[in-house]
């Protein structure tokens, strides 16, 4: 059962102990199907900026100019060399207490299903499984012109987008989503599947702007499924309005605190 007073009132902000984190607690405790959608948020304090963050490259250039199917046609060593880099931050960067809680949740007849909008692999090497990545994975390529998908590909790539081994004509891209772009097919296909299993209980946005429509979508159907619709994240985004609850604070710090209680 949701804390009826909870759903009753306002949207509240949540920022410290209380009955507002038991209730959650208690939510959580009760689950036994969890949905969370994560952004770059989730991500920020394993090291790894979102766009809007403070970093010297993203002030340098604006990722949504970079990350496009025409500027990997105009300057693709100038993407390339970008996704490098973050691969790089990427591949030193560690899951944090955020990662970490939401692959302890599952188990014990509890399902946690995961989908991100991060590139990164943080939740996996957390020990999260299935993870949906509806914006494809930093550390896959597939080539611009055969379309072979080459798994794995870890850092250091050459600084220039490769040649594909097939066919020997087309540079590859990562395979990745870019802004224009549409989801792959295979992930909505996984993503459809989760609602198609009925009701939910608890779902938890972290971490995102919540900027794309599918996003809020998604968010809207976990409600409607049962779920009670909690959010994390310290500013308040195009969610905020219509969550059951929202949590302001650092995923890692919110997280951390939910699990079983023994957080300090
Ligand atoms: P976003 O929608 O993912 O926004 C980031 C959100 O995280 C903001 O709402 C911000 O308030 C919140 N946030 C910042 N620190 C947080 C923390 N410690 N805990 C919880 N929330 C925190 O938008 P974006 O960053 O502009 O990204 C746009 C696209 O690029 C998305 O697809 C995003 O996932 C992707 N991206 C991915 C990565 C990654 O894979 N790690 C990094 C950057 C961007
Ligand atoms: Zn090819």
């Amino acid at each position: 059962m949701l804390d009826v007073d909870l759903l009753a009132g306002p949207m509240r902000d949540m920022t410290g102990s209380g009955d507002e984190v038991e209730a959650a607690r208690s939510a959580l405790r009760d689950a036994r199907r969890v949905l969370v959608l994560t952004g770059a948020g989730v991500s920020a304090e394993s090291g790894i900026p979102t766009f809007r963050g403070e970093d010297g490259w993203w002030k340098r250039r604006d990722p949504m100019e970079l990350a496009t199917p025409e500027a990997f046609g105009r300057e693709p060593d100038e993407v390339w060399a970008w996704y490098d880099y973050r691969r790089r931050l990427i591949a030193d960067a560690e899951p944090n207490a955020a990662h970490r809680a939401l692959a302890g949740w599952a188990g014990d007849g509890r399902e946690v299903r995961i989908i991100t909008q991060n590139v990164d692999d943080l939740h996996e090497r957390a020990g999260s499984d299935d993870v949906i990545h509806i914006h494809g994975s930093i550390w896959r390529v597939r080539c611009t012109g055969c379309g072979a998908v080459y798994e794995d590909r870890r850092a250091p790539l050459p600084e220039l987008p490769p040649t594909c081994d097939r066919c020997g004509d087309h540079p590859v891209r990562p395979d990745v989503v870019w802004f224009g772009e549409s989801l792959p097919a295979a992930e909505l296909r996984r993503v459809q599947a989760v609602f198609d299993r009925g009701a939910i209980d608890l779902a938890l946005v972290i971490g995102t702007e919540a900027v794309f429509g599918y996003i809020r979508q998604w968010a809207e159907l976990a409600r409607r499924a049962g779920a009670m619709l909690v959010e994390v994240n310290p500013s308040r985004t195009g969610l905020s309005g219509i969550v059951d609850l929202r949590m302001a604070g650092k995923a890692g710090e919110v997280l951390g605190g939910l699990g079983d209680g023994d957080a300090p």
